[in-house]
């Protein structure tokens, strides 16, 4: 978080991912702590057995793997984006002590989030520099676009507000209650930015809008809506790629991404399927 972290001001207010970045900061510096766990174990073991010519050697070797480890840790915890951090903490701790809402956040994996979200950050970044596909995005095709996936799909509530300016979507799908929000930025007659992400501060929420910003045909209205609506039609109960249901970070199938295949009539095909972020 070195370039975001460092301009910010302890107690003011922090975006997700300097709150992103901070845990996963903090999830470093637990690993730390819980390797040092071995520290005593490992400077004792050796004299657990009778003494032979390496006993010292073992003894020697887990004192000073201990120190560097004891080090290494001193050294995390006096970085100076560390120390903002724990101050950034304190100051918001005062202001509210009220902990209850952090009982949701999971304490692992944040490590791994915060490097994904980087990644699709900079994947973003491509998508703006090259918005313009000169396809006209009109309020009537944006319309029509809805009515189309409505028809296909009446489990699913397509609703477009502000002028077709943004769409919501919401519906149960496995047990869990979905909300989306596609946002259309017209800037002009043939240039459009779309936005869209899945309403919620918590996994599996904030890795659904990430697999969603990560989708490939960024542009495309109609391709978006499908894969929001492929979150009820398609169950996450595995992934297509891994066949698991749980990945590393013990997150469901969080993306849906659709595949050409060849139908009955030798023709093309669309089907969406569930994956893990992390097999994307
Ligand atoms: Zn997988």
């Amino acid at each position: 978080m070195s370039a975001s972290g460092s301009t910010a001001q302890p107690g003011a207010g922090w975006d997700e991912a300097q709150c992103m970045a901070a845990l996963a900061q903090l999830e470093q510096l637990q690993a730390q702590i819980d390797d040092l766990r071995l520290a005593i174990p490992s400077i004792i073991e050796p004299f657990s057995q009778p003494p032979n010519p390496s006993t010292f050697k073992l003894y020697s070797q887990g004192v000073i793997g201990s120190q560097t480890g004891i080090k290494a840790l001193n050294d995390t915890w006096r970085a100076p984006d560390v120390q903002e951090m724990l101050a950034h903490t304190k100051k918001s701790y005062e202001a509210n002590p009220d902990l209850s809402t952090s009982t949701s956040v999971p304490s692992h994996g944040w490590i791994e989030r915060e490097r994904r979200e980087r990644e699709s950050r900079k994947g973003n970044g491509k998508h703006t520099a090259v918005e313009n596909q000169g396809d006209r995005l009109d309020s009537e095709k944006i319309s029509r676009i809805i009515a189309e996936i409505q028809e296909a799909q009446p489990n699913v509530k397509l609703e477009a507000q502000n002028d077709n300016r943004s769409i919501t979507a919401q519906f149960v799908a496995n047990s869990m209650r979905l909300s989306f929000k596609v946002n259309i930025e017209r800037e002009n007659d043939t240039q459009h930015k779309l936005t869209a992400e899945c309403l919620g501060t918590s996994e599996p929420f904030l890795s659904i809008t990430r697999c969603i910003a990560s989708r490939p045909n960024a542009n495309d209205l109609a391709s978006l809506l499908n894969m929001v609506v492929a979150y009820k039609t398609v169950k996450g109960t595995s992934c297509a790629k891994c066949g698991k249901l749980l990945d590393d970070t013990t997150l469901i199938p969080t993306a849906r991404r659709s595949r050409q295949i060849i139908g009955a009539n030798d023709t093309l095909e669309t089907v969406w399927e569930a994956l893990h972020e992390a097999c994307l």
